[in-house]
């Protein structure tokens, strides 16, 4: 396998991983929801105390995946009355 294929592989998974997961643990206080400041421990200024931030590209992913379904509907409606009438 070259090096190109293993690069568009990889794509591919991690493309996978932000449909499925668009969700992942926050960075900035490791999924705790709380960091610290000085000696204060405050609300994660990241999550908000979520825990969890949404994946770079994730929301792209996620837009691009409705807008295919959207083109898609009308064919597969298409076919499914012509596939039903058996003329
Ligand atoms: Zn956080």
């Amino acid at each position: 396998m070259t090096a190109a294929a293993l690069i568009v592989l990889a794509v591919a998974a991690w493309i996978a991983v932000l449909y499925v997961s668009p969700f992942g643990p926050c960075f900035r206080c490791r999924g705790r929801g709380t960091t610290r400041k000085g000696r204060r421990v405050i609300v994660c200024p990241r999550c908000h105390g979520r825990r969890r931030v949404q994946r770079t590209g994730s929301r792209t992913v996620h837009r691009l995946a409705r807008r295919i379904r959207a083109e898609a509907a009308p064919i597969r409606a298409e076919r499914a009355a012509s596939a039903g009438r058996k003329d």
